[in-house]
């Protein structure tokens, strides 16, 4: 059985003031209605104050059990590195996953397949879990190449990931026409290519692992759509940027 998990990808939005005001609106009304794993991926400076509020809101409420990802890390362990952040200060900050390989940071910060593969590696060496994204660009999916495309990514972002590591990474299929343009891939697209992925991890691992791994759908979910994303077979869940960052409609989203 295949455990949901819906994560807020909160981009550059929220500072720190505003990110704990979100924790304590979320708190007020929450309800995991389909026991499900949660996730806010705040920005690197509203981490700490998210992972207090959250902290003081479960020894309220024990059932408010959010977990905390970032949206990206540097490969790196310590160093001569500026402006970048390493998987182990973010898990001093109780931080358990990570988003990499996003398509904006694909896109805008040039983040190649290689530079994807080592950060993935980092991330598990040092005890976070990725959220490795993947998905085609209109152009790509126009000319019919979405699938070869997107099963590539997952060949490069896996690459020399032993079995063994595979039950701490998730999948994100999100197609980049879809980011934040209110055009989401229909429920049966999105069906499509889960599925697809999930063939290609049993081919690249085995059956028992492909059965087992999380895949989400992104791109402009939202709480009227979330339901009948999530009633197909492959999506076990939603990366959500824009429709993350309201506690009401973060609230209706995993309450789908
Ligand atoms: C995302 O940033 O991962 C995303 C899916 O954004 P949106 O929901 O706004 O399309």
């Amino acid at each position: 059985m295949r455990r949901p998990f819906i994560a807020g990808n909160w981009k550059m939005n929220l500072d720190h003031n505003e990110a704990s005001s979100f924790i304590d609106e979320l708190s007020l009304k929450f309800k995991n209605k389909n026991d499900i794993e949660i996730a806010v991926c705040p920005s690197f400076t509203s981490i700490r104050s998210v992972a207090v509020a959250a902290e003081k809101e479960k020894e309220k409420n024990n059932h408010f059990n959010i977990k905390i990802g970032a949206q990206n890390i540097y490969f790196e362990k310590s160093g001569a590195f500026t402006g970048e952040i390493s998987a182990d200060m973010l898990r001093a900050l109780g931080v358990e996953y990570v988003i990499i390989g996003h398509s904006e940071r694909r896109v805008i910060f040039k983040e190649d397949d290689e530079l994807i593969n080592k950060k993935i590696k980092s991330a598990l060496a040092n005890g976070l879990k990725p959220i490795l994204c993947v998905g085609e660009t209109l152009e790509i999916r126009e000319k019919g190449k979405a699938v070869e495309f997107t099963l590539n990514q997952i060949n490069s972002g896996l690459d020399l990931i032993d079995i063994s590591e595979i039950k701490n990474i998730t999948i994100a299929y999100e197609p980049i026409w879809a980011i934040g343009t209110g055009k989401t891939a229909t429920p049966e697209d999105a069906q499509q290519m889960c599925s697809s992925i999930r063939m290609k991890i049993e081919k690249l691992y085995k059956k028992e692992i492909a059965e087992n791994i999380i895949i989400q759908y992104g791109g402009s979910v939202k709480p009227s759509n979330i339901s009948e994303i999530m009633e197909m077979p492959d999506i076990d869940g939603a990366l959500v940027g824009g429709a993350s960052i309201k506690s009401d409609d973060f609230l209706a989203l995993i309450n789908y």
